[in-house]
């Protein structure tokens, strides 16, 4: 037996011990209990809604907050791709949580079950294990995917089909655990990437750092092929010279970047992907492996709740406040609003916490004013790994500004770190992406 052959036996059994045991709590109530005044509902369970449930109730302990969530246990999309790419850094039980424990902590209710409508005129809220009243509702519920705009000849069971075959995991859970079987199971042969063919999507540099570290699981295992990722865009995506600079001096032989490359077909029982290259002409290739990114939609939570949409379903928001456009007892977080930020769970974090003020005065009877402070500016750093051995990372500085209509702007910056040797990439970045994710972790579940 091959040492792959006895990894993949052993991943399959490492996979399935660290899974963690969640039990569900799905008693039907007929009918929701009253508000107390001071009720928040708040609909996702990801890195907005965590954020926001701990900080509402860090600030004002006698508001009544509940979380809904779909899901059984967290996972994390942030150094997701670390574990693709077989960092030992990166276990499944790092990347997962339970939410009974924070719900504890912190003293907020956690109820599970999936949002099926929503009323605002009776400030209801339906989910598939009882309804929910709220005096404030606050929507932290992600993306969707949009196959249909990005395919649109394909009908329900090819869509369904593909997303299988060829998993997204810009969604965490199955789709991720889907990938890194896969992975761990594959031959010689190719991985093909898709990035999300044009748009706002989540976390603009994800596909590229998945790029790098499924290169590097090719490569420290040995297997023949490459890492092709056939990109939209020419060359030009986020983080685009640093990430190109270190596939270069570290993949060379793994990578093949494919510019102004558009899907037309997946033909998941043959393996193969059909695209149009730079030159307009059809090409065919054949995969072991392949993750396809499709275009990104908002969650249907924000037309769900017939608030203020964009095209996309993002939510429109009233100046700087994350408050909707058109309900003043609705709050959107996370990627799901529509400004002009790169989605991110360093962006879902910092919004939560500044709408989680204006909430706080709001249920308290004071009106906070949305404009109160501006023009702010604010910053953040988000980092990729574009190296397992040793563990290198780049990274991009945002500075984000609102104005004084509360028109909220982002610029980003590549910068080279001092200890890089004048690379883009370097050890102590690669520190300082763990270190960013452990707080990033404390912010949620601590
Ligand atoms: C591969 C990858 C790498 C990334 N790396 C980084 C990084 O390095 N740094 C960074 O800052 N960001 C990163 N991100 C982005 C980050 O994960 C997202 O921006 C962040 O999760 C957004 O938070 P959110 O609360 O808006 O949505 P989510 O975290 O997705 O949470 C939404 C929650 O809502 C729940 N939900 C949806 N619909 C319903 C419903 N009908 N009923 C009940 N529950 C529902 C979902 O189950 C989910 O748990 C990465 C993303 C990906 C995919």
């Amino acid at each position: 037996m091959e040492r792959r052959d006895l990894f993949k036996l052993a991943g399959v059994t490492a996979a399935a011990a660290v899974v963690p045991t969640v039990m569900t709590t799905e008693a039907k109530a007929s009918e929701p209990k009253k508000t107390s005044g001071k009720s928040v509902v708040i609909i996702g369970g990801g890195w907005g809604g965590l954020t926001m449930a701990k900080e509402l109730k860090k600030q004002d302990k006698t508001i009544d907050v509940t979380i809904i969530e779909k899901k059984d246990i967290f996972m994390s999309c942030p150094i997701s791709s670390l574990y693709l790419g077989g960092l030992e850094s990166v276990t499944l039980s790092r990347l997962t949580h339970d939410f009974y424990e924070p719900a504890v902590t912190h003293g907020y209710n956690f109820h599970k079950g999936e949002v099926t409508a929503i009323d605002r005129k009776a400030k209801k809220v339906t989910t598939t294990t009882g309804d929910l009243s709220y005096d404030i509702l606050v929507l932290s519920p992600g993306i969707a995917y949009d196959y249909e705009k990005q395919f649109p000849t394909w009908d329900a069971a090819k869509i369904s089909a593909v997303a299988q075959a060829c998993p997204a995991a810009l969604m965490p859970g199955s789709e991720h655990l889907a990938l890194k079987r896969q992975i761990e199971n594959m031959d010689d042969g190719n991985v093909v990437i898709v990035p999300p063919a044009s748009g706002k999507f989540r976390c603009p540099p994800a596909p590229y750092e998945r790029t790098a570290m499924i290169a590097n699981y090719l490569k420290t295992e040995g297997i023949k092929g490459k890492v092709i990722v056939l990109d939209t865009r020419p060359g030009k995506f986020a983080k685009a010279a640093a990430f190109l600079e270190s596939w270069d001096d570290v993949f060379s032989d793994y990578i093949d970047y494919r510019g102004s490359s558009t899907v037309t077909d997946v033909d998941p029982v043959k393996k193969t992907i059909t695209y149009k290259d730079e030159d307009g002409d059809s090409e065919t290739i054949s995969y072991e492996v392949c993750s396809l990114m499709p275009i990104n939609k908002c969650s249907p939570i924000t037309s769900m709740a017939g608030i203020k949409v964009n095209g996309a379903g993002f939510a429109a928001m009233d100046g700087y406040s994350f408050r909707s456009a058109s309900d003043k007892n609705v709050y959107v977080i996370g990627d799901a609003v529509g400004h002009k930020i790169p989605p991110s769970g360093q962006t879902a974090i910092w919004g939560a916490k500044r709408a989680a003020g204006q909430i706080v005065a709001q249920v308290n009877g004071k009106e906070k004013d949305p404009k109160a402070g501006l023009p702010e500016k604010a910053a953040n750093v988000c980092y990729s790994m574009v190296n397992g051995a040793p563990e290198e990372a780049i990274m991009v500085t945002h500075t984000f500004s609102a104005d004084a209509s509360g028109v909220l702007k982002g610029k980003g910056h590549v910068p080279k770190p001092k200890d890089g040797n004048g690379k883009f990439r370097s050890k102590g970045v690669g520190k300082a992406l763990h270190e960013w994710f452990d707080g990033s972790m404390r912010e949620m579940f601590s």
